[in-house]
């Protein structure tokens, strides 16, 4: 393949090292079975075609699910240090760094993502997340407990909890964190000592298949991790449904967590859920304005607003309502669009057509039912799936541009006439995922922040994820937390050991 990449005009496609297309099963680079479909991938900043990717079926689940079985019942697995399956998290570190460049590249051309950003940010999280889970694989501990035994039989009884690996977890991930979700899934629980099945967005699955040809090279045993790319309906609901998976770990939209909730119930698989969110970001009066209007815009403009984090809805005490709308919408028209490896680009590509389209379908009601685009409000450019950055003001709570996540470039301000609304107005949606509040007043914003009712709230600042943090959401906004001491929890369960010690064997001492 010798045509220029659109990435970056000094190198050709045939530069930017593509995955072989080959799922990881059982320790191999494989195929999927005969009757796989393929899955076109496109480039979302030009629509051209870049390549294909399997759309596994059913079998080859199966397959996969089997092999991280195998592995996990194993004896080698079973009697592996933990700091040496560490180790093989720190190996794979290592490999992802010696290859960051063209990873980032691969990610950016995959998503439409800004090359400056999977530089800065997809792939390092990805190997810092790598590290940090590497360090809690020695660190994981029960407990003693004291008994106080009901029948009193002269004997002593002592317990102990140990926090035993759940077994085998299918990781399926969104288009949006290619990579780092797929690490974020699959560190914790190498480090507990699962075994895991990954499936990707097929939107983004390129990185991941990448990831497979790395993990082999780090010496990883067979089984360990697998990765099976395709659909949502076949091969995400054949791994939600396998019988042997006993957790599913997904980061998506609200609907598919419902959907996979409730198709995790016959097997009582754990699962922990990162969904969507309708983040509120918070503007008192008092807010130092050089930063809350930057900070605001990069809430919701970041990543073309593909954040499940976005603060997509901005709430605005009255005093600044007019200077805040002011400088977030000179933002939004002066953010260069570009594809992803466009030095001057500011803001990428959305992922698909259709998330486009949907995107210019709830701006387009809103304005229809008396909403105003102060900046924005329109689709651009002739080819790839681009939207203005776009700022709503005069909407409306009911409004479906206020109630819906739309995962894109889009924030809808609303003006907070009294201080008394704020909490009703700030928790007024069914998500629960995150909010930022930026205030000088510490008291008022703690105060706030006890009131909000979401996984996360920021202060004066937005967007702040780290790895040692628990992240995650309330209400629709998802179940379980990920990251930190929390993410050890949700990869284990605590066993029970109960015993009792007879004095008589104290005799001679
Ligand atoms: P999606 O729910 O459409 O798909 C996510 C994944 O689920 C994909 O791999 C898809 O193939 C798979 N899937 C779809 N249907 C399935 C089914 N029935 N059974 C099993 N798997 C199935 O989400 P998306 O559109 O790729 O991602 C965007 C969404 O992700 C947004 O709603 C966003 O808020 C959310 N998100 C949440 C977080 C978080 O941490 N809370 C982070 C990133 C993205």
């Amino acid at each position: 393949m010798k045509q220029a990449s659109v990435l970056n005009p000094d190198l050709t496609m045939s530069e930017i090292r593509m995955p072989e297309g080959l799922l990881l099963l059982d320790g191999k680079l494989s195929g999927a079975s005969p009757s796989a479909r393929r899955i076109d991938v496109l480039n979302p900043a030009t629509g051209e075609f870049i390549t294909t990717i399997p759309a596994c079926t059913a079998a080859d689940v199966d397959h996969a699910v089997m092999a991280a079985h195998r592995c996990f019942e194993s004896q080698a697995w079973q009697s592996m240090r933990p700091l040496d399956r560490g180790r093989l998290l720190e190996r794979l570190a290592l490999l992802i760094e010696e290859h960051a460049e063209e990873l980032a590249q691969l990610e950016s051309l995959d998503s439409g993502k800004l090359l400056s950003v999977t530089r800065m940010i997809d792939i390092p999280f990805a190997i810092e997340a790598l590290r940090y889970f590497a360090g809690w694989s020695s660190k994981i501990s029960g407990e003693y407990i004291a008994l106080s035994p009901l029948v009193q039989d002269g004997a002593s009884y002592r317990a102990y909890t140990e926090r035993k690996p759940m077994g085998v977890v299918g990781g399926i991930t969104p288009w949006n964190f290619p990579l780092g979700q797929a690490i974020q899934k699959l560190a914790p629980a190498i480090a507990c000592g699962c075994t895991v099945v990954l499936k990707p967005s097929e939107e983004t699955s390129l990185t991941t298949l990448r990831l497979g040809e790395l993990i082999l090279e780090a010496g990883f045993p067979a089984g360990a991790v697998n990765i099976v790319t395709g659909y949502g309906h076949d091969a995400g609901a054949a791994l939600v449904e396998h019988p042997l998976v006993r957790k599913i770990s997904f980061t998506g939209s609200t609907a598919t967590g419902q959907r996979i909730w409730a198709a995790a119930a016959p097997t009582m698989k754990r699962v922990t859920l990162e969904l969507g969110g309708k983040s509120p970001t918070i503007i008192l009066a008092d807010a130092d304005l050089t930063r809350a209007v930057p900070g605001a815009a990069a809430a919701i403009f970041s990543n073309s607003g593909q954040i499940c984090t976005a603060g997509s809805r901005l709430l605005i005490e009255a005093a600044v309502y007019e200077e805040v709308i002011a400088g977030v919408a000179d933002i939004a028209r002066t953010l260069k669009l570009g594809a992803g490896a466009d030095p001057q680009a500011q803001i990428g590509p959305l992922i698909s057509a259709r998330q486009r389209d949907r995107v210019a379908g709830l701006v387009r009601s809103s304005l229809d039912e008396g909403a105003v685009a102060l900046a924005g409000g329109d689709m651009i450019g002739e080819a790839g799936w681009f939207y203005q950055p776009t700022v709503l003001t005069e909407v409306s709570r009911e409004m479906p541009v206020m109630r819906e996540e739309v995962f894109g470039p889009v924030v809808c301000a609303l003006r907070i006439e009294e201080p008394s609304q704020l909490v009703d107005l700030a928790n007024d949606t069914p998500y629960g995922l995150a909010a930022s509040i930026w205030t000088r007043d510490l008291e008022r914003a703690h105060l706030l922040a006890d009131r909000i009712d979401a996984g996360t709230v920021w202060l004066n600042t937005h967007n702040v994820l780290d790895l040692a943090v628990p992240f995650g959401g309330r209400k629709l906004s998802g179940v379980g937390r990920e990251f930190g001491s929390e993410a050890i929890q949700a990869y284990t369960e605590p066993k029970a050991v109960c015993m009792r010690l007879d004095r008589g064997a104290m005799v001679g001492y």
